[in-house]
């Protein structure tokens, strides 16, 4: 018969991975995807969904087109396992799904006690909203209740996490919120565990400029450490102080998804080590990880980065099973974010694969101080990606 690829997990890494070999070899490999929900709710543009820039329905996506336009088998259930000798899915219910060549794309699982006193159950007051669905939708709801005069205390995650901005496009959407409804005397309080974020001086003259005395960033030099939170009193406690939330989000530490450590692709970062040109895990030359649970170099965990190394990995599964031809890995990202309406920046670069890793080879980044016209286009330039990943992605 048709060779078999599985995909394991539907999101930006996955998606894209399955409708690529799907569409490329044109009906010559038989494609599976295992995915969980029914429904893909996007963490990008989650934040312009907090800021009111977006309704939810416009970040949530379906699976229809993948099976009806592309042929793709779409399993929506867990997967329970990675059987590697028998290379066969092993799916909640007992249900096999067996694999000539496996693409992982897990995505990120939450390391809830990395803060402690926080846990699963506390993210019922304390919402992470690090992945998307019912938690954003009660982070906005906790969101538009918040009052004037009152503080959001955010505790912000250690390195390596998915989207690097994202934090602090995030704080910028909540001042946004809180500002257009005339609550300039309420606060978003932003606890570090790192010395310094992404594009910092940007989202620093940006806080300054739209919300003057609203958002207040402190790293671990000024707090100390973040000791403890505490969901029944709504506080976060630091060696500097107590502080407390009307709202309190809190994004934890971060690994590779659970059934990527289950099936032995990772290793002591709880990370999957893969081949910089190809995708290709390092523990097994059937299986191939992407998106945010790969150690992918210099490329951020983002969609864009997930989408592009999906496409390495399509490129090198085809390569594998329909001898098509295979070139060398050139992988992309941009990453936007909107600090209020109209003024997005950005970040990004082109790399290759070095013999160690995937190298950054060029790359680019907002100014300080541009003109509102060049901010502008910006943000639209973010709208016509999200249309055309959301594209690539699910179809
Ligand atoms: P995911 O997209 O999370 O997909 C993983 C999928 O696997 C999920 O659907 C999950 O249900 C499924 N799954 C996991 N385990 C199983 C299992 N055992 N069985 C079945 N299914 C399973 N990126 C950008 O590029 N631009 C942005 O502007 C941006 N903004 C962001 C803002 C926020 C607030 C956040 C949190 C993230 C943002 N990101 C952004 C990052 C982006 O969302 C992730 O990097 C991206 O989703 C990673 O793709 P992935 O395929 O690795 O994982």
């Amino acid at each position: 018969g048709k060779p078999r690829v599985v995909v394991l997990g539907g999101g930006a890494g996955g998606g894209t991975a399955a409708r690529q070999i799907a569409k490329d070899s044109a009906g010559a490999i038989d494609v599976t995807l295992i995915e969980q929900n029914a429904r893909y709710t996007t963490c990008f543009f989650s934040n312009l969904y907090l800021g009111g820039f977006r309704d939810f329905d416009s970040i949530t996506h379906g699976y229809d087109k993948l099976a009806s336009g592309y042929g793709i088998k779409v399993v929506n259930a867990r997967a329970a396992a990675v059987d590697r000798d028998a290379k066969q899915v092993v799916m909640a219910d007992g249900s096999k799904v067996p694999y000539d060549r496996l693409v992982v794309s897990p995505g990120i699982d939450l390391i809830w006690d990395s803060v402690p006193g926080y846990s699963e159950a506390a993210s019922e007051t304390m919402p992470h909203a690090w992945k998307a669905g019912p938690q954003t939708r009660l982070l906005k709801a906790r969101l538009d209740a918040v009052e004037n005069g009152q503080q959001i205390v955010m505790v912000a995650p250690p390195n390596p996490y998915r989207c690097p901005p994202g934090p602090y496009e995030r704080a910028s959407m909540m001042a946004h919120v809180l500002k257009a409804k005339g609550h300039t005397g309420a606060k978003v309080v932003i606890l570090d565990p790192k010395p310094k974020f992404s594009k910092q001086g940007l989202f620093a003259e940006g806080w300054e400029k739209h919300y003057p005395g609203m958002v207040e960033w402190y790293g671990p030099d000024v707090h100390g450490g973040i000791k403890a939170v505490d969901p029944a009193s709504g506080t976060v406690t630091t060696d500097l102080d107590t502080f407390k939330g009307a709202l309190v989000n809190v994004i934890p530490a971060q690994r590779a998804g659970t059934i990527a450590a289950e099936a032995g692709l990772t290793d002591a970062s709880g990370f999957c080590p893969i081949d910089p040109n190809s995708m290709r895990s390092k523990a097994d030359e059937s299986i191939f990880v992407v998106g945010d649970a790969s150690i992918a170099g210099d490329m951020p965990k983002s969609a864009f980065s997930a989408n592009s190394q999906a496409k390495v990995a399509a490129m090198a599964v085809r390569g594998d099973l329909t001898d098509s031809r295979v070139f060398p890995a050139r992988y992309s990202n941009t990453c936007w974010s909107l600090i209020a309406p109209n003024d997005d920046v950005k970040v990004g670069a082109q790399y290759t694969a070095s013999e160690t890793k995937i190298a950054s080879a060029s790359s680019f980044v907002s100014q300080t101080g541009e003109p509102a016209d060049l901010r502008q286009h910006n943000y639209t330039e973010s709208l016509s990606w999200y249309e055309s990943i959301t594209a690539d992605i699910f179809g």
